[in-house]
């Protein structure tokens, strides 16, 4: 980068960090906002992007394809991320984030995940073969990314934000997650199949607005659903019978090539819950 354009840079990061300075505070008393950065199954074009969503202005819950689209500044300002689980479509950012905007931190990054979560993404990518391990840069002391385990049923509170890790059933380890303002909350179910114990968890929380349920495959993949652990419309239903509150349903997840057909289905099989197609930029308020 040119001196001038990073000066340029650093001019508008300050103004920008400044006024989301003053956000935060006004964010912390007031409302909990959920923007939707990729909620599909898949990538192409302009509006395809893998699943993550950006929590006020600090948090992601997933870092799919959908966190390339924040600046420097954004990137800079995420202090945690809440993980589904290790398939690549969620995580696929983590890695690039780190390395962007990591030694400009004065903090570690906190990745939450269940531990099984976590020890695949050691394992499996910050490996110094496939990444290098930011746990252990540039010491294991001032470490640039830190792993923070969740079990399922706990909380954790950022700032007055609350995440509770849900159930999943998928076909690796897996999590959905509860975020609790204090007034409202958002269920994301993250990747799963049928699964009775989530919504006992589901069916406790009494301030229950919105529930973001996945549908990757259409019913006439119905085999490749339940092998791979997902759901299609037909299950959708069954799953969306379980549920005994009132919340807004929306769908994510769905295959790119397949999106007309399955809310198609959807609305034919689940309509009487007015599932919506959640939609990239959308933004809920907790
Ligand atoms: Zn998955
Ligand atoms: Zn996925």
């Amino acid at each position: 980068m040119a001196p001038q354009s990073a000066a340029g840079g650093l001019g508008r990061s300050y103004r920008l960090r400044r006024k989301i300075g003053r956000r935060k505070l006004h964010d912390v008393s007031h409302l909990v906002k959920l923007k939707v950065l990729g909620c599909s199954g898949g990538i192409g074009g302009r509006y395809l992007r893998t699943t993550s969503m950006l929590i006020d202005n600090d948090i992601l819950l997933d870092a799919g394809t959908g966190a390339a689209d924040l600046s420097l500044t954004e990137l800079s300002l995420i202090d945690h991320v809440f993980v589904t689980h290790s398939h690549l479509d969620h995580v696929a950012c983590l890695p690039f984030i780190v390395d962007t905007v990591g030694a400009g931190r004065s903090a570690p990054l906190v990745v939450h995940a269940i531990p099984e979560t976590l020890d695949i993404l050691s394992e499996h990518l910050f490996n110094w073969k496939i990444w290098p391990d930011f746990t252990k840069i540039p010491s294991a002391e001032r470490a640039q990314l830190r792993f923070e385990p969740i079990a399922i049923g706990e909380t954790v509170s950022v700032g007055t934000r609350k995440f509770t890790a849900l159930p999943a059933n998928h076909v690796v380890p897996s999590a959905g997650y509860q975020i609790d303002s204090g007034r409202a909350s958002l269920v994301f179910t993250g990747d799963t199949t049928t699964n009775d114990p989530f919504w006992v968890e589901v069916n406790r929380i009494a301030n229950l607005k919105y529930l973001i349920i996945e549908t990757a495959f259409c019913n006439r993949e119905r085999h490749l659903a339940e092998i791979s652990k997902h759901l299609c419309p037909a299950m959708l239903a069954d799953e969306l019978g379980k549920l005994s509150g009132n919340a807004e349903i929306y769908i994510t997840h769905l295959k790119p090539s397949e999106i007309e057909l399955t809310m198609r289905e959807i609305e034919e099989y689940a309509g009487q819950y007015r599932p919506r197609m959640l939609q990239n930029n959308q933004v809920f308020e907790l």
